[in-house]
């Protein structure tokens, strides 16, 4: 076991950057003494999956892996303080555990788009429990609306939708998934999911749940209601730092990391996933968080002390039927915004572009001199593993930049 490890290794949270750096580093470093906590009393289940819970094609005993032995799991324990004085932690049983090593991977937690005081109106989808309870409202109940057309809510509309829901989608931004998407693209899955049955509503925000005599649902803020059996929040996520932030540790958006995932405030407390914020970046998708997991468990096992995390090029996907969707990188080129990242108007940015409404695909592919740097594949991801490669180890463009977007790209 590697000496920057130290003894007594806390990590805070077993979702998917806990869960991944535990295992990690109990197979790197098996002399290392590690407790976890977790809040969540079945924690270390694939989130990823959840929607595939909700949607009746997994059982929760399916999404989660055997426990490693030899860890001491504190499961349904919430972690209230961090004296770092001491390096002991405190936990909601009133027991405190000492620490070399602490490791923050408490996630985040869900968005309400409530006004203040609403906030316990509503379903969010962000945990197990959550979507065993949804799926039983579901059960009951024939209308849906869901709150916010991100990633998560195009995907949580689509899935109740296949579980013969009535769904209505709400979303503030002026098109579905707009800090991603540009309008094109935007308005082609609004198609596709009208294609599915469900009502699309954009431009307009759900401030406050319905709750008239018999009637439950939304209001809008143009006063308009949406009335239905259940509701779902996805309105996006807010890194969870409060116990960082209590600590006296650096915060911005999340606990502030530098490359070697360490506090930048105090070297004995590490952050991963997606409550770390890392050259200013806060991700919210799985691959960083088993990035980090991996690059943390390798310095502090001692297997490569000297790994660093540089960042990741995340490409994001969407795979629920009949929605086949990969975004990343600087997607959008329609101007400026306050939502998401846009390509600043560069002489040297090139857009290559094929969309078929009557086929709903839309493909879209943007360049920077001769590397990609963003794009949208919506409908045919038969270029996606040309794509990327091109963006995410930074391969230089074919020659003729239309194969990354038509299928003889794919062949080549
Ligand atoms: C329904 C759903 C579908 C998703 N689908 C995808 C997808 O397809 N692809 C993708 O890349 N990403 C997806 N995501 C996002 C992905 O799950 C997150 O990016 C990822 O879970 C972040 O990992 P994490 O370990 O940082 O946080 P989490 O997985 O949220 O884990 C944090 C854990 O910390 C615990 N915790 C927090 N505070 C405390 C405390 N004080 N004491 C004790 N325990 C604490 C929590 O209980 C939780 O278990 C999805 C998310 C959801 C909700």
């Amino acid at each position: 076991m590697g000496r920057s490890v130290g003894r007594r290794v806390v990590v805070v949270g077993q979702g998917m950057a806990g869960a991944r750096f535990v295992r990690r580093l109990a197979a790197w470093a098996p002399d290392a003494r590690i407790t976890v906590y977790d809040t969540e009393t079945r924690p270390g289940y694939n989130r990823l999956l959840l929607t595939g819970v909700l949607a009746g094609r997994h059982r929760p005993e399916d999404i989660s892996p055997p426990q490693v032995p030899g860890i001491d799991v504190h499961a349904g324990v919430h972690l209230v303080a961090v004296d770092r004085n001491t390096r002991t932690v405190i936990a909601s049983d009133g027991t405190a555990q000492p620490y070399d090593t602490l490791v923050l991977a408490t996630g985040s937690r869900p968005t309400h788009p409530w006004r203040p005081g609403r906030a316990g109106d509503g379903r969010p989808l962000h945990t197990l429990t959550d979507c065993l309870r949804l799926r039983e409202d579901a059960r009951k109940g024939r209308t849906s609306v869901v709150v916010g057309g991100g990633l998560l809510g195009v995907e949580t509309a689509l899935t109740l939708a296949a579980r013969g829901q009535d769904v209505t989608l709400v979303h503030r931004g002026r098109h579905l998934m707009d800090r991603r998407l540009d309008a094109a693209a935007g308005a082609m899955l609004r198609a596709v999911l009208r294609d599915c049955g469900i009502t699309v509503r954009t431009g307009a925000a759900a401030c406050a749940p319905l709750r008239e005599p018999g009637a439950t649902g939304v209001v809008l803020d143009d006063s308009s209601v949406v009335s239905a059996d259940t509701t779902v929040i996805a309105c996006g996520v807010t890194p969870r730092v409060g116990l960082a932030r209590a600590a006296g540790l650096a915060v911005h958006r999340g606990l502030i990391v530098d490359d070697a995932l360490r506090s930048v405030t105090d070297p004995s407390v590490h952050a991963i996933g997606a409550c770390a914020e890392h050259r200013g970046v806060v991700h919210d998708t799985a691959l960083p968080a088993w990035e980090q997991a991996d690059v943390l468990a390798a310095r502090l096992s001692g297997r490569e002390r000297g790994a660093t995390y540089r960042g990741t090029r995340v490409l994001t996907r969407l795979a629920a039927a009949p929605v086949d969707l990969a975004v990343f990188g600087v997607s959008r080129t329609d101007g400026p915004t306050t939502r998401g990242p846009t390509a600043p108007a560069r002489p040297d940015t090139d857009v290559v572009c094929l969309s078929d409404a009557v086929r709903r695909t839309y493909k879209k592919v943007v360049t920077r001199g001769n590397r990609v740097v963003g794009g949208i594949l919506l409908g045919d991801l038969s270029t996606v593993d040309v794509v990327r490669r091109a963006y995410e180890e930074a391969v230089p463009l074919p020659q003729n930049r239309v194969h990354l977007v038509s299928a003889a790209g794919a062949a080549s």
